[in-house]
């Protein structure tokens, strides 16, 4: 939250428009399409699309090119996209935005020396009309004939993939966490809501996290395992209030838990108890599921449409 306030500073110092959804920032300057892009808490992207003599950037004239600034740390050149990363000794916006337009102002006047023309990021012509569009989650300054033509989609479309198998580890590890946290406030004799959310919550993270990201297929996973979580921790929790009992007090839990749904028939217990609180419990997680779904695909949503931003 605190970086994206960030960035929204930086960017109005700097005069570029700031994009809220995707926390990047773009202007045209100088005649170049310029994308802002924080890559991580300390550093910072500038891409632009070049071409000269309708050729392809060469990397190593780049690399030349920014020679002398030590706040420019390096340039990759993918087909006619440049883009060059900037680290700022400062953890401040203002100290942070004079960095990048030291470094844009260095950039642009070796690439005018140069012959570099603003240019399609994906075919490289100068001729057609180039804006910055969102292209599932990547930014990118491109042609309209690209965009129209889905090119830039094809190279961006299938590199986030999402790996089923270590999803479901993933689900299930926080599936085990969660359920830790639910045993535990059982244990303490509330059936917490928060314990179901945060159930659900770190088992579709711990999915989204190992797999890549999450899908309908992904919730789906989860949700059995955060089910499962549900009737294992409530029986639990039943064979440790079982293991007071006196006639029981030898066996030990593992044995108790095995044996709740038989245990569960004796004439002194309440079962009323133990299905409520397994209502409740899966009730609760089911809001989590729907909550942190929400909330999941809502932040996903943002990568995944593609369209013009300037
Ligand atoms: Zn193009």
């Amino acid at each position: 939250m605190i970086e994206n306030k960030k960035l929204e500073s930086i960017a109005n110092i700097l005069y570029f428009s700031y994009h809220e959804n995707l926390k990047i920032a773009h202007d045209v300057y100088e005649g170049y399409n310029v994308i802002l892009i924080p890559c991580n808490k300390k550093q910072y992207k500038l891409v632009f699309g070049l071409s000269r003599d309708n050729r392809a950037p060469i990397e190593s004239e780049m690399q030349y090119a920014i020679q002398g600034n030590s706040a420019i740390t390096s340039c990759t050149v993918e087909r006619n996209e440049v883009i060059y990363t900037i680290t700022p000794n400062s953890n401040k916006a203002d100290a942070i935005a004079m960095t990048i337009r030291d470094a844009l102002d260095q950039i642009v006047s070796s690439l005018k020396a140069e012959g570099y023309e603003n240019a399609c990021s994906y075919c490289g012509t100068k001729e057609s009309e180039i804006s910055i569009y969102n292209i599932t989650g990547h930014q990118t300054s491109i042609c309209h004939e690209c965009y129209k033509n889905n090119l830039a989609n094809k190279v961006y479309a299938n590199d986030k993939k999402e790996n089923v198998l270590k999803g479901i580890l993933g689900a299930f590890l926080g599936a085990l966490l969660g359920g830790v946290v639910v045993v535990f406030f059982l244990s303490m004799g509330s059936i917490s809501f928060v314990g179901g959310i945060l159930l659900s919550l770190a088992s579709l993270a711990g999915y989204q996290m190992l797999a890549g990201k999450l899908s309908y297929k992904g919730i789906i996973i989860s949700s059995i395992f955060i089910l499962l979580t549900c009737y294992i921790a409530i029986n639990i929790d039943a064979a440790l209030q079982f293991s007071e009992f006196k006639e029981y007090r030898d066996e030990n839990i593992f044995s108790l838990f095995m044996r709740v749904p038989e245990l569960l028939k004796g004439r002194n217990v309440n079962i009323d108890a133990y299905y409520e609180n397994l209502l409740y419990v899966v009730a609760f997680s089911a809001v989590g599921i729907v909550i942190s779904a929400i909330q999941i695909i809502k932040n996903q949503k943002d990568e995944k449409w593609s369209r013009k931003l300037s």
